[in-house]
């Protein structure tokens, strides 16, 4: 009431601010390890049974939750498989509003199949915990399902043989909020080659489906240059006010 009092007279009424909340981890993360595993060749005369898909031949279009899982599992769609131990399919609510994408499985999250380990996925948590969800109310993917050898980039092949399993992640969760965790997950998202700086602090949306994407700094950049989280959390604020309603 006396807000409204305020407004009516033309009065500003300050607010304390809520103090940005840090997200704290223990330690800073070494960038992801670089050994690599080396794929088994085929021994020359030996018939090559299993059917090799590729970009072209694979899709994911129709297929249920179990059955992308066990497609993303089999997958052979480009060199990655080779040297992966785990694919690593994506965890969390299938109920979600929020999804976050990654770029791709690091060494922990190979040998254990599971999204955002280690110092990183630690931070990831601590992010969504400010925004006052669990890590378990979201769903977490990768904008590749296997790890690059030496946790390089991935590159455009690979990138594009895997956007089938993201595309058919994004139409089976229908989330409120696409929120692309760092550069790779943003280009691969949204199509585009700009710089962060460029992608952060707008609101785009995912192909036609008026879904939503905010691009904010991957948790591991955000490990190396921790002066960046105050603008992370300005990122989250605003994908906030869009899952809320409050701005499109
Ligand atoms: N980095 C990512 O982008 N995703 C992971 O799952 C792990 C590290």
């Amino acid at each position: 009431m006396r807000d409204q009092y305020l407004q009516a007279m033309g009065i500003t009424r300050w607010v304390k601010r809520e103090p940005d909340p840090v997200f704290v981890v223990d330690k800073v993360e070494v960038e992801k390890s670089n050994e690599s595993l080396v794929s088994e060749q085929a021994k020359p005369n030996e018939v090559e049974l299993s059917v090799v898909q590729t970009p072209e031949s694979h899709q994911a279009d129709n297929l249920d939750w179990p059955s992308l899982a066990e497609q993303v599992s089999a997958c052979v769609a480009c060199d990655l498989h080779a040297t992966r131990t785990h694919t690593v399919f994506g965890e969390g609510s299938q109920q979600a509003d929020w999804l976050i994408v990654g770029d791709a499985p690091g060494t922990e999250e190979d040998l254990q199949g599971v999204p955002f380990l280690g110092q990183g996925g630690q931070l990831l948590t601590a992010m969504i915990e400010a925004m006052g969800l669990k890590r378990q109310q979201v769903y977490i993917s990768n904008s590749l399902k296997c790890r690059p050898p030496e946790s390089r980039d991935p590159d455009a092949e690979e990138t594009m043989a895997c956007h089938v399993y993201l595309k058919r992640q994004i139409e089976l969760l229908q989330p409120k909020l696409i929120l692309a965790v760092g550069r790779v997950a943003a280009h691969n998202l949204l199509e585009s080659s700009e710089p962060m700086k460029t992608m952060r602090g707008q609101t785009f949306t995912y192909k036609d489906t008026g879904i939503p994407v905010v691009v904010t700094y991957h948790p591991a950049y955000l490990l190396r240059a921790p002066s960046n989280k105050a603008k992370a959390w300005q990122d989250l604020k605003m994908a906030m006010r869009i899952v809320a309603g409050e701005v499109t």
